[in-house]
């Protein structure tokens, strides 16, 4: 008997980084400071107000595009942060989370044969996310060890072919983030072009050393060619809402919102009601970045006395350590032997290379319990 064969549109994915390390963190029952998650419980009133929207009988359908006072909300808070007059009801599109965000962007834009820059080490999603649309990502390193972008290596790699640029600040995995001068860059390769920017802004909040974050969502004439991807559940510490949204120009939106209303159409409501009544005091965001520095700080401290070299994390949720004065196994080698023995599991830098670079780095998430990290440190110190 003969069965349908598939001919992947994706011959070179296996299985995330982040599901191979959790896996192997539960298995050996290791210390998880892989995965990007937090382990502490979320906002009391958030919880709150998500089971009152589901006691309330807030649990039908809501519109495609998102619940409108949410989408409200987040209209005033671009106003007030970044000075910008969005319009919720053409240019926000609510979203289960900021990777579907990016996907549809993606898949709204790309046409086969097209190219897009992208900066390594990278999100994981980005390369698939193109390449399923029978689209090229030509990928650029970031300049170790600070991790900025090589703007004249981007002039080089722009050509007629370039579909999009994706950028992504604070960034994961190296907590590096972009700067005013970044813009100016960008602002002068993209004038004049085609050329379309995707933001992926989900740790938004989680910026440290009252460094200003460089959204696009500041820039208008930048904006008019973008899609900036949020995520709630990376910046309100629950990942697994998988809510987050998309803010374009109302000719992009339009687009996007042909993907995503054939494909998840709208999103669970009762997050959406509860989020639109939390978004009304300030505090919610303005508090996230000094929260989640102390994090970065305390975690930084615990481990100067480890043999691991501490690189800059100027936001997101994760740090990234150097470790050749312990080892030069090849990362990947290296953090699996770390989850099996010393029972601390990370992510391997080399796996946000395309092509393996491993300049012998791992990924910490500090999103933790205090008491996870000095734990996790326990046994780092032992190495
Ligand atoms: N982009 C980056 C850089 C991320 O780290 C994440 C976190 N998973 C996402 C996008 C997607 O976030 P979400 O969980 O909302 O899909
Ligand atoms: N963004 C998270 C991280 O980088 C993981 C999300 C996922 O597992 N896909 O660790």
């Amino acid at each position: 008997m003969s069965i349908p064969h598939i001919h992947s549109k994706l011959p070179n994915v296996g299985t995330t980084i982040f599901t191979v390390m959790s896996g192997l963190a539960t298995h050996h029952n290791a210390v998880n400071l892989g995965q990007g998650f937090p382990d502490f419980p979320m906002n009391e009133e958030l919880t709150e107000l998500v089971n009152w929207a589901m006691k309330n009988n807030f649990n039908q359908y809501s519109p495609m595009p998102g619940w409108f006072p949410l989408r409200e909300a987040i209209a005033e808070k671009v106003e007030f942060l970044y000075h910008t007059s969005i319009n919720p009801d053409t240019e926000i599109t609510i979203t289960p989370g900021g990777t579907y965000a990016i996907y549809s962007a993606f898949t709204a834009i790309l046409n086969p044969g097209d190219e897009v820059i992208v900066f390594e080490p990278a999100y994981d999603s980005y390369i698939p996310n193109i390449e399923i649309n029978g689209a090229k990502a030509i990928t650029i390193n970031l300049v170790y060890p600070d991790y900025h972008i090589d703007w004249a290596a981007v002039k080089k790699a722009i050509t007629s072919k370039t579909k999009a640029i994706i950028i992504n600040s604070p960034h994961n995995p190296t907590g590096s983030v972009i700067t005013e001068n970044d813009i100016q860059e960008l602002r002068k390769i993209v004038e004049g072009t085609n050329i379309f920017i995707i933001s992926d802004e989900v740790y938004e909040h989680l910026i440290f050393d009252s460094i200003p974050h460089q959204s696009i969502l500041r820039y208008p004439d930048l904006l008019q060619r973008s899609f900036v991807c949020f995520s709630f559940g990376k910046v309100y510490n629950c990942t697994g809402w998988k809510l987050g949204y998309c803010i374009a120009p109302p000719e992009l939106t339009t687009e996007f919102r042909k993907v995503h209303q054939f494909n998840c159409f709208s999103c669970h409501t009762p997050s959406q009601v509860a989020l639109a009544q939390f978004l009304q005091n300030k505090e919610a965001y303005l508090s996230l970045s000094s929260f989640m520095q102390e994090k970065r700080d305390y975690f930084s401290k615990l481990m100067r006395d480890t043999k691991f070299e501490m690189l800059d994390s100027h936001g997101s949720y994760f740090i990234c350590a150097k470790y050749d004065r312990i080892s030069d196994e090849p990362d990947k080698e290296f953090a699996i032997r770390l989850t099996k023995e010393a029972g601390v599991a990370t992510i391997p830098v080399s796996a946000f290379y395309q092509n393996g670079k491993d300049d012998k780095v791992l990924r910490f998430c500090f999103s933790k319990k205090n008491e996870t990290l000095e734990k996790a440190v326990e046994k780092l110190v032992t190495l």
